[in-house]
């Protein structure tokens, strides 16, 4: 099946991939394996250092000429490759399921994704508007433009190889970037199938070679990614470990940072919640792709008034959830990406009941008959009466929900920004009073509040990202844009006599 899926790519023959049939480890290679079956899929070459010279050479050169093409022309070029992919949505989403475990629904939405912020890239190459202001001096004009910014650095987690790469290239393209993509080691065959279908397009359209792809080590590849003067900016998306140290070496050079760390993210059901919305929706952020989306619900903060009923309900909606080959399309939830993820589960499944987590469902490893993965099951915990569960606080990336009681709005919105990740958060009330204090200044502390929605799924028009330890960064829609730019306020003068601002002289 993989073989066929690179085929229709027209990557059976990329140079990168060093086998399928007989992926092993080998030296200077490395093995993209399929979570749920836990066997090889392909192994691939990784770039040396020497490689990653090249490619940023190639991008600075890219850059130089692309920044050229006006920018709707370049939107009609984005507009092709969102063509393209429409046309690939469903080997690309099969790739991602089989590299990553997501399942196909996800998988192929993850593509939908990248289709979608292309379009609105499209338009967006026509509005890359700067503002002009008023000068205090006669015959002075001001105003800021906004030029393009240079090759862009980006870096993206395991759990969305197709659309993070998607949010960062199709709007970098349309500024005028050109794009170094260092994917996670974990999803190499996506990584080179998508940039291939973008590359190729542009050399038909005969561009610059603007896609550019360095698969390789942290320390070969992607801290000398990081440290690249000629890099202006690094959009980087991961674990808040990974953040602190990246962060760390692109301020010491003074470089720009745009950072998708991790999120600890919380549902709050008020008493008049709507139960039959609020459940479903929870039991999808919270075990969709089996708990590894940075914005998968967490923590369930329940009113006491409310909670008994609630656990209960969530227990039985927990046995209608079907684990399995995420290929399949009957199942919701597949594996972890990898043994060492099962591992941090069970160690949290550990920490929590040592401190006084009360195991409702779930808990351990899950056995899918015929498939050897890394599957655990959906679990919920039910945190002890004075709501002391500090292994709540960190980010597990697994299908683990906290449930936690509270008596009042003021007490759960604390207990909510209590954390320190602030990426996604969502309540249930039919109160406008409740959503309207939850997503005032004094609410949510997150970079996205839902109100009668789940934490997870955000749309690409509005601009995302997190605050605190999430990284502060805005991805995707809005005016996210202009990170990808660089501003520039331009005064001209058209009389004929000199005029100081601030009404300074200096002819006398
Ligand atoms: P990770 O931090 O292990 O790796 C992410 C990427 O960073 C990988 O490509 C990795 O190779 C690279 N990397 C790590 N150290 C580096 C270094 N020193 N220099 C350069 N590159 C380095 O994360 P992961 O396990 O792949 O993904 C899961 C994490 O990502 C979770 O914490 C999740 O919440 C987060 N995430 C956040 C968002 C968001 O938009 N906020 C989206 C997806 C995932």
């Amino acid at each position: 099946m993989l073989a066929d899926i690179l085929e229709r790519l027209h990557v059976a023959d990329d140079p990168r991939i060093a086998s399928i049939a007989d992926a092993a480890e080998r030296p200077g290679e490395v093995i993209s394996s399929n979570p749920t079956t836990a066997e090889p899929l392909a192994s691939v070459r990784l770039d040396t250092a020497e490689d990653y010279e090249r490619i940023a050479e190639t991008a600075s050169k890219a850059f130089r000429a692309w920044r050229r093409v006006p920018g709707p022309v370049r939107g009609q070029a984005v507009r092709a490759i969102a063509d393209e992919l429409r046309k690939h949505k469903q080997d690309l989403g099969a790739l991602v399921t089989m590299e990553v475990g997501k399942i196909r629904s996800e998988g192929e939405g993850e593509v939908q994704e990248t289709i979608d912020i292309a379009d609105f890239a499209v338009g967006l190459s026509r509005q890359l508007y700067g503002l002009t202001m008023p000068s205090e001096r006669a015959d002075h004009r001001i105003e800021e433009r906004w030029h393009p910014l240079g090759p862009v650095g980006v870096i993206t987690a395991f759990n969305f190889p197709n659309a993070v790469w998607g949010w960062n290239a199709m709007i970098g393209a349309v500024c005028g970037d050109s794009i170094i993509w260092k994917p996670s080691l974990y999803a190499p065959l996506t990584a080179i199938a998508t940039n291939a279908i973008c590359a190729r397009v542009l050399k038909e359209l005969d561009h610059p070679d603007i896609f550019q792809l360095v698969i390789g080590t942290d320390d070969a590849v992607g801290e000398r990614l990081v440290a690249d003067k000629r890099v202006p900016l690094i959009s980087a998306t991961g674990s808040c470990r990974m953040g602190r140290i990246v962060s760390q070496k692109v301020a010491a050079r003074l470089g720009k940072c745009l950072l998708e760390l991790g999120g600890n993210n919380a549902v709050i059901f008020e008493p008049d919640a709507n139960l039959s919305l609020a459940i479903p929706s929870t039991v999808f952020g919270a075990v969709g792709t089996a708990g590894q989306r940075c914005t998968s619900t967490r923590r369930l903060l329940c009113h006491e008034s409310i909670a008994d009923e609630v656990v209960e309900k969530f227990a039985k909606a927990y046995e209608q959830i079907r684990l399995g080959d995420p290929l399949d399309a009957s199942t919701h939830v597949g594996p972890l990406i990898h043994e060492h993820a099962v591992e941090q589960f069970l160690s949290a499944m550990t920490e929590a009941q040592d401190q006084g987590g009360e195991l409702i469902v779930g808990g351990g490893r899950a056995e899918v008959e015929g498939l050897k993965g890394h599957f655990v099951q959906p679990t919920i915990i039910r945190a002890p009466a004075d709501n002391n569960l500090p292994i709540a606080l960190e980010e597990t990336f697994a299908p683990i929900l906290y449930v936690f009681t509270y008596k009042d709005l003021d007490e759960a919105i604390e207990m909510h920004n209590g954390v320190d990740q602030g990426l996604s958060s969502a309540i249930f009330s039919e109160s406008m009073r409740a959503a309207e204090r939850f997503t005032s200044e004094s609410g949510s502390d997150c970079g996205l509040a839902y109100v009668n929605l789940g934490t997870s799924g955000a749309e690409i028009g509005g601009a995302f990202g997190g605050e605190k330890d999430t990284g502060g960064g805005r991805e995707s829609g809005s005016d996210a844009w202009k990170a990808y730019m660089r501003r520039q306020t331009v005064s001209i003068h058209s009389g004929s006599t000199i005029q100081l601002a601030q009404g300074i002289r200096f002819d006398q």
